[in-house]
């Protein structure tokens, strides 16, 4: 196999959609499966659109994810800088060359004869195309005088090719228009800078959502045009949001700097996007970037759209939690302290919160948000809890335990679960009845890890204090 050579491609249009996310992470499996080299190209044709710091931008959160480029528009590289702003002159030169080859010509149609023509097929319903009226004039516009340079589609025939998706896939060259290549504004089109910058940087595989697929054919007759080898395409199958139509905004999150921000660790969200389309061949589900580039490959990539279920993507979110040490998740959890300025807490405390709640979180986050008793005392109390266990007697119930609690030398949960059956048995009540308000006491919810050990780390004088507090204000 020729070195392998692939390629992400943006419109640099501000945020990195999930499906971009995707398409560069394919590209970059492969790349280093293949020991080859992974091209950013930023694609800027189009001048209307562009963003200001998008390109910075999306480089980082690339980067965030854990996928990085081997050339670029940073790093340069043998035909670099790859911004095809940068590179009209190589775009005009190639388009010079159709021209002289009978594969294209100027057109100088006004825009106003052409939504003329626009509106006129579109009224007899016909489907608006060019009516190639100057195709054969062999015009040659003086540098002033506005005109575009189109490109000579066969009017009979069609073109195969080969996707490695969806095997071969055959257009009518009836349904091609005669496409524009340079713009009025000196810019070449999607369809010319792709095809002479795929050649120029000896891109193997080309990978790219579906729903490019239509412009192929244009492409595929510019690699004969020009007498170039095809390299291998491949489109991806459509993200679906569960009601199968197109993954948008309306329904959810659809960049990657929402699922960034929201909290979703880098691990999961690569790991999820990956499994959006490609499958293993087995029922795998958790992968690291390393066990993913070993196990890619286009043929295991499918046709139909892959949906993009959230519940999932948290599943995925809690699993990867749980790979991670502690450290790491301590690592990453003492920022967020700081942020919510919640006060100091020495790491071994940090590290055994994380050590039994990390079953229990979704989100680094939720080692506060679903726990926030172990940072500050309790000063509301869940009112269902209240309701079902909280009786006239629980006051003196807890404030016996609580007195019990002063004679424990050693405050670990067992010695503190001792204590707690002891009372019960001296009470002649079920160890439940001091068990479920003492939760709520000590922790304002009904719900957490094994209480004893939560006791434990809370400490002898927070549970007792808590505990006085709770019977003062519930009774
Ligand atoms: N510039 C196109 C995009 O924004 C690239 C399509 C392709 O990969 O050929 O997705």
């Amino acid at each position: 196999m020729n070195k392998v050579r692939t390629r992400f491609a943006p419109s640099p249009t501000g945020f990195v959609h999930v499906g971009s996310l995707r398409t560069a992470l394919y590209d970059y499996l492969l790349a280093k499966k293949f020991h080859g080299t992974f091209v950013l190209r930023i694609e800027d044709t189009d001048q209307t659109r562009q963003v200001e710091g998008a390109v910075k931008d999306l480089i980082n959160v690339m980067h965030w994810a854990g996928i990085d480029f081997d050339e670029g528009p940073i790093k340069g590289g043998p035909y670099g800088p790859y911004v095809q702003s940068e590179r009209l002159d190589i775009y005009h030169k190639y388009a010079q060359q159709l021209i002289q080859d009978g594969h294209a010509y100027y057109c100088t149609c006004s825009q106003e004869r052409l939504e003329q023509l626009r509106e006129r097929q579109i009224a007899s319903k016909l489907p608006p195309a060019y009516d190639r009226h100057c195709r054969n004039l062999n015009l040659q516009p003086k540098p002033d005088e506005p005109h575009v340079i189109r490109m000579k589609v066969p009017m009979e025939g069609d073109i195969t090719f080969n996707d490695a998706i969806h095997g071969n896939i055959t257009f009518s060259f009836r349904n091609v228009d005669d496409q524009v290549l340079i713009k009025s504004d000196g810019f070449p089109t999607y369809h010319l800078a792709v095809v002479v910058d795929d050649q120029l940087m000896q891109i193997s595989h080309v990978i790219r959502g579906e729903e490019w697929i239509s412009s192929t054919p244009k492409h595929i007759l510019l690699y004969q045009y020009f007498g170039w080898q095809v390299p291998i395409i491949a489109h991806l199958p459509l993200i679906l949001n569960p009601d199968r139509s197109k993954l948008s905004k309306r329904q959810g999150d659809v960049t990657v700097e929402d699922y960034r921000a929201k909290g979703y660790l880098k691990e999961a969200l690569i790991n999820f996007v990956a499994l959006l389309g490609w499958n293993p061949g087995d029922t795998r589900e958790l992968f690291s970037m390393q066990e993913l580039i070993e196990n890619f490959s286009l043929e295991r990539c499918g046709k139909s759209g892959a949906i993009f279920n959230t519940e999932k993507l948290r599943w995925m979110n809690e699993q990867h939690i749980r790979l991670k040490t502690d450290q790491e998740l301590l690592d990453m959890l003492k920022p967020i302290i700081v942020e919510r300025n919640l006060g100091q807490f020495s790491d071994q405390y940090l590290l055994a919160v994380i050590a039994l709640m990390k079953e229990r979180v979704t989100f680094v986050k939720d080692f506060i948000d679903n726990c926030a008793y172990f940072y500050q005392d309790p000063t509301s109390f869940d009112q269902a809890a209240r309701d079902k266990n909280w009786t006239p007697e629980t006051g003196a119930r807890l404030s016996a335990f609580a007195e019990r609690c002063q004679g424990i030398k050693q405050f670990d949960a067992t010695a503190i679960e001792q204590a707690l059956r002891a009372e019960a048995e001296q009470q002649k009540i079920s160890a439940s009845r001091i068990i479920h308000p003492l939760r709520l006491a000590v922790s304002g919810v009904s719900v957490g890890p094994s209480l004893f050990h939560v006791l434990e780390l809370l400490g002898k004088d927070t549970v007792i204090q808590r505990i006085t507090y709770a019977v003062a204000t519930l009774g």
